[in-house]
């Protein structure tokens, strides 16, 4: 067996909860420095601030001021939180690893059906929801067929801006804080470290979002295995806060990683290009963690001239692929205005909380393309396709990696979990790759059926077969080079079959239409939908994504 190790040696990793460890006693961080900002108004949660209200929240949810039909949250329970990013964000997910409940985070664009697939699969009890979800929550719980009275039991309305307005009739955030502080006990130590704390939703390599379950030590060991990279340090480094705290990037390197090593976040609500430009030079930021998309904002938009971005010190992009030529063109524009930050790729997964990737700035200009090498603590394979042999020197395979970030598996679902996690703790990632001799990897190809539309998933053909005149579908991403992402792109049969090429495209616009009221805005089928006669299959009845992927390519001046 040909195994790849980090050439790094990790340090340990204690065998506490993810709360004690973010609060530890020896915390070398002054309690007064800044953990969260808003961007928008400037105001600020300090981290001694960020402790109490978290700990008022955990007390609050552990002593019965939630109540469920009389019961009290116990310890194990999940709580959802349904919320774009805001300064509510971390009090709610601290205060619940505090109370030592089980966090899911949903994506706040998701509509009432993907919503309520989440809250139920994870058996969560209570939503936190901010003020202008409310509508969709309620719908969530109409899907669901959860009485109005109960509801009001499950919804705590998320919102940290005192003197605001609050929904009545919904229990506030707000009046769960003040009432009591939580003495910070150690309940996860030794082997309930390995219990559950995050359960983020993805794909994985095919289907339907599954429930990652990522432990206490999985996040222990990400912030531990994080913090041997030496590019940032308290004191001089800020970060801007956009990508989505309910995206394991968000909620693990935001809310988790950034907190326990000082970094100040910089809260934005929604991404906006223009505002992303302006809040890097209005806090001084130094250190962005970008997607593909965002540098095609700094390559090619207008407004990245007209700001002073000088402070940015390095950038990362990761959670997809970034070109070399991308990766040039946003280099040539900010040496052309002055800025002298390195870009250097990180590669993750959801199911690998999430980091395994990284390289140094030292190696910005030379490594161009790479992901990187191997984080303190991993191991890689590449393993060709027969699920066996190793590739050989310079040849490419699918990526399997093992270490402490590997998730515990996907919640309630063994089947889906042996497919990608073996007994020896290796996780197939779904990905190809290739690695250099000096242990720099690349991605080169994807195995798993996973459509990227920015850094987010977009799983389609089970809902597109729900329309009830499509009787088969096929749903592939065509890269869009001026976007720097994937489109997904539909291949569908008509139950009756439809004869010219104008009821086709007819039809084709009616499915996307119709696809727009079901599903998140990163799901619409931005590449356009084709009615087809046939989806290719094999034999054994799996669709032939190469084969469409392939007639995607040749289509492409259609989009
Ligand atoms: P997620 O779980 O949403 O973070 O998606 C993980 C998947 O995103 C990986 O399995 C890859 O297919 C893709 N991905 C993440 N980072 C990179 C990268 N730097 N280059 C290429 N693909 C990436």
């Amino acid at each position: 067996m040909r195994i790849y190790k980090s050439s790094l040696t990790p340090d340990p990793i204690p065998e506490i909860s993810i709360a004690s460890y973010l609060y530890s006693q020896h915390d070398p961080i002054p309690p007064s420095s800044p953990a969260f900002v808003d961007a928008d108004t400037g105001r600020t949660i300090t981290r001694e601030q960020l402790r109490v209200l978290s700990s008022e929240l955990g007390w609050s949810m552990c002593n019965g001021l939630v109540k469920l039909g009389g019961a009290k949250l116990a310890r194990g329970d999940t709580v959802a939180i349904f919320s774009p990013n805001c300064l509510a964000y971390p009090i709610a997910v601290h205060g619940c690893f505090m109370a030592g409940l089980r966090v899911t985070v949903a994506n706040p664009s998701y509509k009432p059906a993907e919503l309520a697939h989440q809250f139920k699969d994870s058996s969560a009890k209570v939503l936190f929801v901010h003020p202008t979800l409310l509508q969709m929550a309620l719908s969530m719980f109409k899907v669901m067929k959860i009485g109005f009275k109960e509801v009001k039991r499950r919804i705590i309305i998320l919102r940290y801006d005192v003197g605001a307005p609050g929904n009545s009739g919904f229990i506030q955030l707000e009046k769960l804080l003040g009432k009591g502080q939580l003495v910070l006990e150690e309940i996860f130590d030794g082997a309930l470290s390995k219990e559950t704390a995050l359960i983020c939703y993805s794909s994985g390599t095919t289907g339907k979002p599954k429930g990652v379950e990522l432990m206490h030590t999985n996040l222990i060991a990400m912030c531990t295995i994080l913090n041997q990279v030496n590019e940032i340090e308290h004191g001089k480094d800020r970060t801007l806060g956009f990508l989505p705290f309910y995206h394991i990037y968000g909620a693990v390197l935001l809310l988790q990683f950034f907190f326990k090593k000082g970094i100040p976040v910089i809260v934005m609500e929604r991404f906006d290009a223009v505002e992303f430009l302006k809040n890097i030079e209005k806090y001084r930021i130094t250190f962005a963690t970008c997607v593909p998309p965002i540098m095609v904002i700094l390559a090619r938009h207008p407004a990245a001239t007209t700001f002073n971005l000088t402070s940015l010190k390095l950038l990362m992009c990761g959670a997809a692929p970034l070109s070399a030529s991308l990766q040039h063109a946003v280099k040539a524009r900010l040496d052309s205005i002055g800025v002298k930050a390195p870009i250097v790729q990180a590669y993750g997964m959801t199911e690998a909380a999430p980091s395994i990737h990284f390289y140094g700035t030292q190696d910005a200009e030379r490594k161009v393309g790479a992901v990187g090498k191997l984080l303190a603590g991993m191991e890689a394979r590449l393993v060709l396709e027969d699920g066996i042999t190793d590739a050989g020197e310079g040849q490419q395979g699918e990526l399997w990696v093992r270490g402490p970030i590997v998730m515990k598996g996907y919640l309630n679902n063994p089947s889906a979990t042996k497919e990608c996690l073996l007994e020896d703790g290796w996780l197939k990632t779904g990905d190809i790759a290739t690695v250099d001799d000096e242990g720099y990897f690349r991605i080169v190809d994807r195995r798993k059926e996973l459509i990227k539309y920015k850094a987010f998933q977009a799983e389609l053909e089970g809902v597109l077969l729900e329309h009830p005149e499509i009787a088969d579908a096929g749903v592939v991403g065509v890269y869009s080079d001026t976007e720097a992402t994937e489109l997904p792109r539909a291949y569908v049969v008509h139950l009756k079959g439809l004869r010219t090429n104008k009821e086709k495209a007819e039809f084709g616009k009616q499915v996307q239409e119709w696809m727009r009221s079901r599903v998140a805005r990163h799901k619409y089928l931005r590449g356009g939908v084709v009615v087809i006669d046939v989806i290719p299959k094999s034999p054994s009845g799996k669709i032939l994504r190469r084969e469409l992927r392939e007639r995607a390519k040749s289509e492409a001046i259609a989009l």
